[in-house]
């Protein structure tokens, strides 16, 4: 592709899409998910996720250490394998390094790296280490496993299902800002925004309990802003969403950090990336088996809307309506 002729990353991954086979054999899902599913022998199902941290974009060496990026780097795809409803079990890891770092922070990086995986019952497996120009490179491949008819698609979601996230959205955004400001010490009230963005606290627990649960019909984790993945998801589901904005879930630190930087506590919970919370769908009769899930994963669940026979995301403020569709993070923008 030449330098950048402005194809949003959508548009790059429709392009990719249009040249693969379609799923079919052992192939259960390929592109378009948070993990590709494949059937193994015995019936049950192989998940696979990958991700990417580019040093200035994803993170800043001078405010996140590096132990703590190398549990990022891990529980970013555990989020993916948790979205589907399965079990991460082993990891990959690719690094690209300038001559530059100093070993010791490739010792913290790992050691980061290894906790999670250890905290998560993942392995590592292998891997590769090459050297950089001038940046920090992380790619870890996560690869899990679920029972068959237990894992759940971003393409489920149906006209009259409500819309549920988890945890407290826009955390990561507020803590990345705070970061970025140089304020991340200036307010203990505000560790846990600061929390969200360094060390995301990936929901192994709440993803495959609300698979086994069956009440489920589409989940996805928020990596892009509640915006953009709930665009991906009705898209994929071939439906639209009605959002209630005085419904979406903000925490006190988030509201008070919002104050005190003159921004938009809304705009970071509807297109601040990062949060790794799910967003799932569900028909209303299964509030209370939703209920019980969160009760005894001990995560709070809020419903912020419901699904519509329609197309795109609407964001409804008292009367007004507005078209927020893809409004979020775009990796290519
Ligand atoms: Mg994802």
């Amino acid at each position: 592709m030449t330098a950048r002729e402005k194809v949003t990353e959508r548009e790059f991954i429709r392009r990719i899409r249009e040249r693969l086979p379609v799923a079919g054999g052992d192939l259960v899902m390929g592109i378009g998910d948070d993990c590709a599913v494949l059937r193994q022998p015995g019936g049950r199902l192989l998940v696979l996720t990958t991700d990417t941290l580019v040093e200035g974009v994803h993170f800043d060496c001078g405010w996140h250490p590096a132990e703590l990026l190398g549990r990022k780097s891990v529980a970013v795809n555990i989020s993916d394998v948790a979205a589907m409803g399965a079990v991460s079990r082993f990891a990959l890891l690719s690094l690209a390094v300038p001559a530059a770092v100093p070993s010791r922070w490739l010792e913290s990086f790992m050691a980061g790296f290894l906790d999670c995986l250890g905290q998560h019952g993942v392995l590592l497996i292998g891997g590769d280490t090459v050297a950089s120009g001038h940046e920090v490179m992380v790619s870890v491949t996560v690869g899990g496993e679920a029972a068959h008819g237990e894992v759940l698609y971003r393409s489920g979601a149906r006209a009259g299902d409500e819309v549920w996230v988890s945890g407290e959205l826009g955390e990561a955004a507020a803590g990345l800002e705070l970061c970025r400001q140089g304020l991340a010490a200036k307010n203990p009230g505000w560790q846990q925004l600061i929390r969200a963005h360094l060390d995301p606290e990936p929901e192994t627990d709440l993803g495959p309990g609300l698979a086994a649960s069956g009440r489920v019909h589409a989940m996805m984790d928020l990596s892009d802003g509640l915006a953009t993945d709930l665009a991906h998801l009705c898209a994929a589901s071939g439906v639209g969403a009605e959002l209630a904005a005085e419904a979406l879930p903000l925490s006190a630190p988030l509201r008070d950090a919002a104050r005190h930087l003159g921004a938009d506590p809304l705009a970071w919970a509807l297109k601040g990336g990062e949060d790794y919370r799910l967003l799932f769908t569900a028909p209303p009769d299964a509030r209370p088996a939703l209920a019980a899930i969160a009760a005894r994963c001990g995560r709070p669940l809020a419903c912020v809307g419901r699904i519509v026979a329609a197309t795109g995301v609407i964001l409804c403020t008292g009367r007004a309506r507005q078209d927020i569709s893809y409004q979020g993070y775009d990796h290519f923008a």
